[in-house]
């Protein structure tokens, strides 16, 4: 009984807080006018993930973009710790490919990673890769693991929320990421990308622990459908600055010391 009051209490704050927040937005945005309440745009996690997708298609650039998902985190912060108080660190954190090492990422070192100029909320500026790339054996492509006759399991490596999801890529789409995942740490203030999934199996707004299967990896995106690139997972970390900035962090040697 105690315990199903608490959890009732939760989420009428956790509604109050997102209602009382988006009320003063929507009085910043539309100069007063009265806001538009509709359970999705309510939701913080349906907000950014449409956010995070209009900043990839260029819709929504620089500070404009900075300004709006700093609002959502500041909803998405005060409505996770009410969801899931149990915190991780970087100690908890899990080996993104189910099944493989640190070995199997490319180049050497992790000298692969190259963040040159990389701007979150300006695409235009791309020309970087401030990422690591996982391989997977599958020598004829087909998405299947050599070794275990099934696709590869991509897990979260921290715990958090999902705040993005990308799941309908065809071979014409110019997405570079194909299908991904977007997971917002929120203990360690930073963001994962986890990208060129088959199939993702999680949605914004799920919680995770470390481990927690987010998708099976596949082959998609602009090139790593092309023949020439073998099939791996692309990650990448944004670190979140006081001033809304995301900026890339090189994951090696956290995949390094990563628990299997
Ligand atoms: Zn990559």
């Amino acid at each position: 009984m105690t315990l199903l009051l608490k959890s009732f209490l939760s989420s009428m704050l956790c509604f109050f807080i997102l209602s009382t927040s988006r009320f003063a937005d929507n009085q910043r945005f539309n100069g007063g006018a009265k806001p538009i309440a509709t359970c999705d745009s309510l939701n913080p996690y349906v907000v950014i993930d449409r956010l995070f997708k209009d900043i990839r298609d260029k819709k929504i650039v620089g500070d404009t973009a900075k300004h709006l998902v700093m609002n959502q985190l500041k909803r998405i912060d005060s409505c996770y710790l009410l969801q899931n108080p149990v915190k991780y660190s970087k100690k908890d954190w899990k080996f993104p490919v189910k099944g493989y090492t640190y070995k199997e990422i490319g180049g050497r070192n992790g000298n692969g990673y190259i963040p040159n100029k990389f701007d979150f909320y300006d695409t235009l500026k791309r020309k970087s890769h401030p990422a690591q790339d996982i391989f997977v054996f599958d020598k004829n492509q087909d998405n299947i693991d050599d070794r275990t006759g099934k696709r590869a399991d991509i897990v979260s490596m921290s715990g958090g929320v999902v705040i993005c999801v990308e799941n309908s890529w065809e071979p014409t789409s110019l997405l570079r990421g194909g299908k991904y995942v977007w997971v917002y740490d929120v203990d360690s203030r930073g963001f994962f990308y986890y990208a060129h999934n088959d199939t993702v199996c999680v949605q914004p707004g799920d919680v995770l622990v470390p481990g927690q299967k987010l998708a099976e990896l596949g082959r998609t995106g602009l090139n790593a459908y092309k023949k020439r690139s073998p099939t791996h997972l692309h990650i990448m970390y944004l670190k979140l600055q006081s001033n809304g900035d995301l900026a890339p962090v090189n994951l090696y040697s956290d995949l390094v010391k990563a628990k299997h």
